[in-house]
């Protein structure tokens, strides 16, 4: 991408809340040659060429998503036009008695959703969350955080092996689909580079629909997998080619923080007054770790953390977890100093590549989340209208969350660890291989 491309930018603000349609672009592209994404400034859409990836939300298909050439969908600057006809699958599967509802909610939500109710941002409703998605009727309502935690044990695994081999280094982090997709779109070189991880919705989805329907007997089609996540990207991801591990997709749909207060108030559901409710047992507990997932450096610091582990010593010095540009610290990694990096912010991250390209490079690992601070800024999380503060005191409350957990690191959690002694064969198994990865070309 050279200067030129970004030599039109396009003031248009389109927050969260701006109905973005077709009509909307035509009549704009009377006016406009280009526009740039003011997120990721990915150009996105050329005069008289096709507009790509511009309606991305709309987009429910496999054949959609790689329609969707162009666009990152990292949802930071278009709209949810595709959350009405989520909801109203969501609320038919609960309708229906043969179904079984499973819900399951991204660490970042529940620092969140409490402002859709008018709380102060940063009020922790991890319990009332939990309450109102059973109020709804959901069957079975888990932590994320546990597919976090799958997530640091197979990434930090893959990361040694490609310290001992050399391999595909820097290693680039999998769980931000908007992230995976500006590699593969715009740098595509750097694609060996990415971790095969899944994120941990699809790693979740994954282990519900061949683990779970198992063991409660029943076809896994009788499960309606949904994920409660901060951001649109993750709705495209779910029909991503090569996140499935089922005929039908693994998670059958996903709503934002916003999708779900709004099907809440439309419920009538009294958020404010439910009292506390825990996740379901089977997949209820989760580190530290799993937590930090939902800030930038949160899933960086949780491979540090399990290094740490492996060595048998506490993690002295690392990445402060909150709103970032660029962090990075060295780390000893089996008796070799190796540099890591995280960012937020598709404009950091284009930073970190393009210094890679022009041989600057010293990192060994980076994380990037495309959205500022990371998830707690995602693009389905009640707007902040630019306001890093609020994005800040929800990651404040995240990481108080995260400091709260028994477990600190990810191989503490004992319910994971279960699940990888009955069930996958340990971390990097070839049947962990084959559920919880992807293939990279
Ligand atoms: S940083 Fe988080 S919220 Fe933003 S696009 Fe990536 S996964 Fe979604």
């Amino acid at each position: 991408m050279n200067n030129e491309t970004f030599s039109v930018i396009c003031e248009i603000e389109l927050q969260n809340c701006v109905i973005f349609s077709k009509l909307n672009l035509e009549k704009r592209l009377g006016k406009m040659k280009k526009y740039i994404c003011l997120s990721c400034q990915y150009r996105y859409f050329e005069e008289g060429k096709d507009s790509g990836g511009f309606v991305p939300a709309l987009s429910t298909s496999q054949e959609d998503y790689e329609k969707n050439a162009k666009c990152n969908v990292c949802g930071q600057k278009i709209v949810q036009n595709g959350a009405k006809e989520d909801a109203e699958l969501f609320l038919s599967a609960i309708r229906n008695p043969q179904i079984i509802v499973v819900a399951f909610t991204a660490p970042s939500i529940r620092t969140s959703l409490g402002e859709m109710f008018g709380m102060e941002p940063g009020s922790d409703v991890t319990g009332k969350m939990v309450s109102a998605i059973k109020a709804l009727g959901v069957d079975y309502c888990f932590d994320m955080n546990f597919g976090a935690d799958l997530t640091t044990l197979e990434e930090s695994k893959e990361f040694f092996e490609r310290i001992k081999t050399g391999e595909n280094l820097p290693m680039l982090t999998s769980c931000c689909p908007a992230w995976v997709s500006f590699v593969e779109k715009a740098y595509p070189d750097f694609k060996k580079n990415l971790s095969t991880c899944k994120s941990p919705q699809q790693m979740f989805g994954a282990v519900l629909v061949n683990y779970f329907a198992k063991k409660l007997g029943v076809e896994p089609t009788r499960l309606f997998v949904t994920s409660i996540v901060p951001c649109l990207a993750k709705k495209l991801e779910r029909v991503r080619p090569g996140e499935n591990t089922s005929k039908v997709y693994d998670v059958d749909c996903t709503l934002t923080t916003v999708d779900l207060a709004n099907i809440l108030k439309l419920k009538k559901i009294d958020f404010c007054h439910l009292p506390d409710a825990d996740f379901d047992n089977e997949f209820s507990l989760s580190s530290g770790a799993g937590t930090y997932f939902g800030n930038s450096g949160g899933v960086l610091q949780s491979i540090l953390e399990e290094n740490a582990e492996k060595q048998g010593k506490a993690l002295t010095s690392g990445l402060s977890v909150g709103l970032a540009n660029i962090k990075e610290c060295k780390v000893n990694i089996d008796g070799k100093d190796v540099w890591v990096a995280c960012a937020s912010g598709l404009k950091n991250a284009k930073l970190l590549l393009e210094n890679i390209k022009s041989g600057k490079n010293k990192y060994s690992l980076i994380e990037i989340m495309a959205c500022e601070g990371g998830c707690v800024g995602g693009s389905g999380q009640p707007s902040s209208k630019g306001d890093s503060e609020i994005v800040g005191k929800r990651a404040t409350a995240l990481k108080k969350r995260a400091d709260m957990q028994i477990y600190k690191t990810s191989d503490q959690n004992v319910a994971v660890s279960q699940l990888y002694e009955t069930y996958f064969g340990g971390v990097g198994s070839k049947k962990a291989k084959a559920l919880l990865h992807v293939k990279r070309q």
